[in-house]
């Protein structure tokens, strides 16, 4: 029997959930990027259903608690299983687990999933550039949106920009290549950027919030960040999510409300 389930919800409060809200999911594989980056597939049940770029509640059994977390999903909406990409905090109540995680272990997933950072928010401008903006983990949810053939659809322009410290840390850029390859066939108007902010001789190397504000980043995008055109997303730790939306602001872009304007964030507090 769990004793009681310790869950932060959106807003990032504890709140106490009833276990009848979960199925229990087998992992399937484990792969570790780094000491600090590993991912994660699980068994996906039929009743699962969501929208590339939305959010799952996972749950870890830690002794008699049960501990969740949201998770941006990986996969594409048509996959058979869950991905799932994780950092690990130092003492982190539910990751400082979680990154022991085995194959044939089992998860809590919640049934619902959760969160508006998809496409479909978006009423106005049209869609034509998409600037997805993620750093570190923040990269999930845009990959989700790159296994969705609806998104190479819908716009002519796709920049899809990942943010780390190390190259190390580059997770998924050979999986951003076969998805590129495997979804976007025949697009051209495709670029992956990334950036490295521990490495001087990377092209890119300051801090997102920066490289706007210098231009630099639509220098290498060959192409402007434009208050009529753009779809710009932002996913990562609440800092880099705040300050890069206030360059974005400062540049003419407007946070997306009721389907109008340019911004969506996801901020993983
Ligand atoms: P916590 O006590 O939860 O975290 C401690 C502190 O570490 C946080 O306050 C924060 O400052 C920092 N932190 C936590 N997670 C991250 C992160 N991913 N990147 C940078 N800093 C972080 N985490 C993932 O690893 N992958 C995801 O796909 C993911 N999706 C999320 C989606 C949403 C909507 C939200 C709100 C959070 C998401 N997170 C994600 C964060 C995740 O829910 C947990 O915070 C994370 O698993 C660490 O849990 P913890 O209990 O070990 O540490």
């Amino acid at each position: 029997m769990l004793a009681c389930y310790h869950e932060r919800s959106l807003s990032c409060h504890v709140e106490i959930m009833s276990i009848e809200k979960f199925s229990l999911e087998k992992v399937l594989s484990v792969h570790r990027w780094t000491n600090t980056l590993f991912s994660f597939t699980m068994t996906r049940p039929a009743h699962f259903k969501f929208t590339a770029g939305q959010f799952a509640r996972i749950g870890l059994k830690v002794g008699e608690d049960l501990v969740v977390r949201a998770y941006s999903i990986v996969s594409s909406p048509f996959d058979e299983t869950l991905e799932f990409f994780s950092i690990v905090v130092p003492d982190g109540a539910f990751t400082s687990n979680l990154q022991h995680l085995e194959v044939t272990d089992e998860l809590y997933l919640e049934k619902v999933p959760y969160g508006f950072l998809t496409l479909a928010r978006y009423q106005l401008p049209l869609p034509q550039d998409l600037w997805l903006l993620g750093t570190g983990t923040g990269l999930a949810p845009f990959l989700s949106m790159l296994q969705d053939f609806e998104t190479w659809q819908k716009y002519q322009k796709i920049n899809l920009v990942y943010s780390v410290r190390t190259e190390a840390e580059l997770a998924y850029a050979d999986r951003i290549t076969e998805i590129v390859e495997m979804f976007g066939e025949g697009h051209t108007g495709f670029q992956f950027i990334p950036i490295i902010t521990r490495d001087p001789h990377a092209q890119l190397h300051e801090r997102l919030p920066v490289l706007i504000a210098n231009g630099d980043l639509e220098k290498v995008a060959g192409f402007t960040l434009n208050p009529e055109t753009s779809h710009v997303m932002l996913c990562g730790n609440p800092q880099m999510v705040d300050d890069t939306k206030d360059a974005l602001k400062a540049r003419g872009l407007t946070m997306n409300r009721r389907g109008e304007g340019n911004i969506a964030v996801e901020n993983y507090c």
